[in-house]
């Protein structure tokens, strides 16, 4: 069923699943509400000519404005990159949000889809694509069915200015989350992460210059051009730029999406937002960034989330999954659950990976891990690695050795 797709037989899969599983729809916002809020403002008067371009990117830069799927490419450098290449462009949407801790896209999707609907548009106008493709996690089916109707709702109201808009659902493979692995299953072949450069943006999907954009990236979009880039800007705290969403789980009174900030400490986050630490649970550390981002500890729960603050510590924010850890969890299991995923999402193409996963884990099941391999290893993994599945995959490991060494002797 991946891979070949149309609208037409995501609907009547949709359709099937409804019937054998009904799953509740959640209700959205509706196109009338959203054109009602100024909602398609923006993209109309791109359409119209009486808003150029150039001043949306411009205006993307002014903001900060980068992209939320977790590499944090300055969005505006994104789009100059895309048409600097002569077309037939296409455009990419990563939907197949499948970092663990990651639910943020789906909030997004569910909740307000015409905002990132317009966003999307946008995109597509400003580098003229010719299809746009919506590749989908495909463990969000009350979403397909949202965007299936929404699209619809797009061609009657004559807003897709005649671009094909189709929508891809994946397999459930973590790796298609991988931008050219994901352009890969779009093409219907096996998602493998292609080697870097060229890049995308200059040779894409079909071997077309490509804009790829991740859902809640294009979600902003609207908002920056109608509120202004220093309203984006002035949002942030401790030196962050803008807002963002934060996926918070693990051990807190309630876990949700949030929308806060950028910058954020992990502390504020769980204070102000996730209603403080589950009931009998001590904060003991916390994943900034999934099962990517690697592990710190509480005692550098001060250090505000965003992009370039943590790298230094070893770990990173990425899609701005943060799973909080008790006391009354083992860490070694984290550890070794991590590095169970990795291996199992391995696509196998190359050896640091394929390899270095599964040993990695069978050293780390057993009861005294031997630091000096798995740190060997753990470079050789980073270093050698064709893209970040691999290079990302010791983090939580390297952590644990890092800031917890007596959990692991
Ligand atoms: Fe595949 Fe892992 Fe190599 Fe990425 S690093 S290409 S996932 S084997």
């Amino acid at each position: 069923y991946v891979g070949h797709a149309t609208l037409e037989d995501v609907e009547k899969q949709v359709e099937a699943e409804k019937r054998n599983n009904p799953l509740p729809v959640p209700a959205y916002t509706s196109f009338e509400e959203y054109i009602a809020t100024g909602g398609f403002t923006s993209h109309g008067e791109l359409r119209r000519g009486d808003l150029l371009a150039d001043t949306i990117i411009e205006a993307l830069n002014e903001s900060g404005h980068r992209g939320l799927g977790g590499a944090g490419f300055p969005h505006a450098l994104k789009l100059n990159s895309v048409l600097s290449v002569p077309g037939p462009r296409y455009m990419a949407v990563n939907a197949d949000e499948s970092e663990p801790g990651t639910f943020k896209d789906r909030y997004f999707l569910n909740k307000n889809p015409y905002q990132f609907i317009e966003g999307m548009l946008i995109g597509a106008e400003i580098v003229d694509a010719e299809k746009i493709y919506i590749f989908l996690r495909d463990e969000y089916p009350e979403t397909a069915r949202i965007l299936s109707e929404c699209i619809n709702k797009l061609k009657a109201e004559q807003l897709d200015s005649g671009r094909e808009i189709i929508l891809r659902r994946g397999a459930g493979a973590y790796i298609c989350g991988e931008e050219s692995a994901m352009l890969e299953s779009i093409e219907g072949k096996r998602a493998l992460p292609r080697h870097k450069p060229p890049f995308p943006a200059h040779v894409g999907l079909f071997g077309r210059p490509t804009l790829i954009n991740n859902v809640e990236t294009l979600y902003w979009l609207p908002d920056i051009i109608r509120k202004g880039p220093d309203w984006f800007k002035e949002g942030g705290r401790h030196g962050g730029k803008g807002f963002r969403s934060f996926s918070l789980s693990g051990h807190v009174k309630k876990p949700g999406v949030y929308i806060t900030p950028a910058g954020i400490t992990v502390k504020e986050l769980i204070e102000e937002y996730g209603g403080g630490m589950e009931d009998g649970h001590e904060f003991r550390a916390y994943l900034p960034g999934g099962a990517s981002g690697g592990l710190l500890p509480a005692s550098m729960a001060d250090i505000p989330l965003d992009f370039g603050t943590l790298e230094k510590y070893g770990c990173f924010i990425g899609s701005a999954a943060v799973i909080v850890i008790s006391d009354k969890d083992d860490l070694k299991m984290v550890a070794r659950n991590l590095m169970r995923f990795f291996e199992d999402e391995s696509c196998g193409q190359c050896t640091p990976c394929r390899a270095g996963t599964e040993k990695a884990l069978k050293i780390m099941e057993a009861e005294h891990w031997d630091s000096d391999l798995l740190t060997e290893l753990s470079a050789v993994m980073r270093d050698a690695s064709i893209c970040g599945l691999g290079q990302a995959a010791p983090n939580g490991l390297m952590s644990i050795l890092k800031h917890f060494p007596e959990a692991v002797k």
